[in-house]
């Protein structure tokens, strides 16, 4: 049998809910050539656990993308829509801890608890169900109880953070009201299941490591190295926005070759000093994280 515990393996998990944008075809590439830079492998994983909102067809096209881009994966891919009794399974260890409780509270409860500081968006949850008696019959969420302590973390790139949940996060969900399993359980679940060492992602769920962190704890698992990434911006340093239908993959693919459209984005990542095509192959001989910007990047794609 091979050791599985000594080879370096990335992943690439997007969630079909919609055709890849620039700023995913960025992540892609990143995760792809760190890891294939240090000789490991590339996983797929689908990530279609919110049934509303996934599509087959997206998850397909999203493969044929892929390919164009001479993004190769390892392996089959792995959909999270087939693996809901191995979420079940972790999910009633952590109820048999004691780790877990129903929360009732709808979106409107949520924002009307808000501190008037917490404006970014984020809703830090108060823990208002923590202590409620269940109540049979009624539609909840699960929560996870999170510990007021600082969780020390050092990004691959961004270098040591240390966050508290209590103060940052709250309480977090990880089973929805409608039954449908929540991203921060099945990731970690998925992560370390597939054996992943590193995760390379937007720096946008950079607040989701340490919760990551802290439920592989609490199920025994070991935690993958985070290393993220700056976001794409235009040119008012606003978030490129997945309303820009011309930075969709089908407009860009209709507009570039894959080795243009790939020399643009390794010129953004400080990769090489002139945005000249290149395939994904040759890319990876040139990697390394030292040259990839911790800034946000600016960009002007048309
Ligand atoms: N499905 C998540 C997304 O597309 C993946 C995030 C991650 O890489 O952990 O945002």
């Amino acid at each position: 049998m091979t050791d599985n515990t000594s080879i370096l393996r990335g992943r690439f998990a997007p969630s079909p809910t919609g055709r890849m944008h620039l700023g995913n075809v960025f992540s892609a590439l990143l995760s792809y050539l760190s890891v294939k830079s240090k000789g490991g492998e590339w996983l797929l994983r689908i990530e279609d656990i919110d049934p509303q909102r996934s599509r087959r067809e997206y998850a397909e096209m999203l493969m044929d993308d892929l390919c164009w881009l001479g993004l190769e994966w390892d392996g089959e891919p792995v959909y999270q829509s087939d693996r809901s009794e191995i979420y079940e399974r972790y999910f009633e260890e952590l109820a048999e801890k004691g780790m877990t409780y129903p929360c009732y509270c709808t979106r409107a409860d949520l924002l009307a608890t808000q501190a008037p500081h917490e404006t970014d968006g984020r809703v830090v949850y108060r823990g208002t169900c923590r202590n409620l008696p269940p109540q049979p019959g009624k539609a909840a969420a699960t929560r996870l109880i999170v510990p007021d302590e600082d969780i020390p973390f050092t990004d691959g790139h961004y270098g040591c953070f240390s966050v508290n949940l209590t103060e940052q996060v709250g309480d977090f969900i990880i089973r929805r009201k409608d039954g449908a399993w929540a991203y921060q359980l099945a990731v970690v679940v998925d992560d370390a299941l597939m054996g992943v060492t590193e995760v390379v992602r937007g720096r946008d769920l950079l607040l989701s490591s340490p919760q990551q962190m802290y439920l592989a704890r609490l199920l025994g698992f070991a935690s993958p190295q985070f290393i993220h990434l700056p976001l794409l911006c235009n040119s008012d340093c606003q978030r490129l926005s997945k309303r820009d239908r011309s930075l969709d993959i089908g407009s860009l693919r209709s507009r570039y070759q894959s080795s243009e459209l790939l020399g643009l984005l390794a010129f953004l990542a400080g990769l090489q000093p002139k945005p000249d095509p290149v395939s994904a192959k040759e890319l990876v001989a040139q990697f390394s994280w030292d040259k990839v910007p911790t800034k946000d990047i600016i960009t002007h794609f048309e």
